[in-house]
């Protein structure tokens, strides 16, 4: 099992804002949201990085960002258009070590994002 918080979350060691959850994946609300919705898609697996990523993820990915969008529809926001975000190690500002995608939308966002 996963030491992170998001490991601890996916296990139910934690309490988080759940808003989803399935067999493979958990989404919670982030709790420094950048935007009116703003929600973190995490595998139960803990992968550290994308890069960590391997193939026999493949499947788990997917199923990543199948749950990303039924959030975003769930939330509300898959019509006007949101953003999913994995930051991956330093220099993305990765702070979590449990790979997660961020849904981020409810406003108009900026693109390129700086
Ligand atoms: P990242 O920079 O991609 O690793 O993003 C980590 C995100 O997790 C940040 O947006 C934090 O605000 C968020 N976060 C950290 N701890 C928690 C927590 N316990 N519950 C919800 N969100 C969290």
């Amino acid at each position: 099992m996963s030491d992170t918080i998001f490991g601890k979350i996916a296990a139910g060691e934690v309490d988080a804002d759940v808003v989803y959850q399935d067999d493979d994946c958990v989404a919670f609300r982030d709790l420094n949201p950048q935007a009116p919705t703003h929600i973190l898609v995490v595998p139960r697996k803990p992968i550290r990085t994308l890069n960590d990523v391997t193939e026999g993820d493949a499947e788990l990915v997917g199923k990543l960002f199948l749950a990303a969008a039924k959030v975003a529809r769930q939330e509300g926001i898959a019509e006007r258009g949101y953003r999913t975000i994995i930051n991956c190690n330093a220099e993305a500002g990765q702070t979590v070590f449990h790979l997660h995608v961020h849904v981020i939308g409810g406003r108009p966002l900026r693109w390129p994002p700086g």
